[in-house]
């Protein structure tokens, strides 16, 4: 297995130096996803993951955690040894997740040694909207895509892991007030960032040349989930 690895990161864990870890292969085609490399490429800038982990281990002592992001890392079967290991060297262990994998989420977090201290949880759009996003439509599929991501959003309220939700204002109005409406549900008294979409290397190059939306798009997607009565919004944050 191959990896991308950010050897040191001050913005990708919360109140942590990390390591960070980005797994290739997604379930989903957001078209404005600025990884396309790690989506649909090859193995260009990827190391074994073994040399990645080699290299955290050298650096247990400034760093404070790992983050597991991708693509999507809950799809690697590999992943519980990975936090294994990690753990082992006294290191924290953040996992990025787009929400759409609950039962390999839920399975690291019944074991204590895999269990992870934080999840970033990415809300795109509208549950009802996430079959647009799917590489691969199988409309016989069940449980949904849809399904899966309300499933692994319960699962995460629940779990008692610090989390946080994070969501980006897009170019055209993709995202809109009646998709924080659908997605306030999902979402706890936890931080929820709203960031704004930057183009560059997207998987849809058309999102290139799309008008990068300003900073009162996001506010206006902030200010509908307070008035949801969401506690944790934030129009800023990080690093998306
Ligand atoms: S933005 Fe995230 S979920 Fe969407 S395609 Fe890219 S890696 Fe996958």
């Amino acid at each position: 297995m191959k990896v991308s690895l950010r050897k040191t990161s001050l913005v990708d864990y919360p109140g942590k130096v990390a390591g960070v870890l980005f797994f290739p292969g997604c379930n989903l085609r957001c078209p404005w996803c600025h990884n396309r490399e790690l989506v649909v490429g090859g193995e260009d800038g990827l190391i074994d993951i073994e040399e990645a982990l080699g290299f955290i281990s050298k650096r247990k002592q400034v760093l404070g955690g790992v983050v597991l992001s991708g693509g999507e890392p809950l799809l690697f079967y590999g992943l519980p040894q990975v936090i294994r290991k990690i753990k082992s060297l006294g290191l924290a262990v953040k996992i990025d997740t787009n929400g759409t994998n609950p039962a390999a989420l839920e399975k690291i977090c019944s074991d204590a040694e895999t269990r992870p201290d934080y999840i970033a949880l990415d809300l795109k759009l509208a549950p009802s909207r996430y079959a647009e996003l799917l590489a691969e439509v199988n409309p016989q599929s069940t449980p949904t895509v849809s399904e899966k991501l309300l499933h692994g959003a319960e699962f995460i309220k629940s779990s008692q892991i610090p989390h946080e939700y994070r969501t980006l204002a897009l170019p055209n109005n993709f995202i809109t007030a009646k998709d924080i409406e659908e997605l306030a549900p999902l979402v706890d008294e936890s931080p929820w960032y709203f960031r704004l979409f930057r183009p560059g290397n997207c998987l849809d190059p058309g999102w290139d040349a799309m008008e990068v939306p300003g900073m009162e798009e996001a506010n206006a997607l902030a200010h509908k989930a307070k008035e949801l009565g969401k506690k944790g919004i934030s129009p800023t944050g990080g690093r998306y």
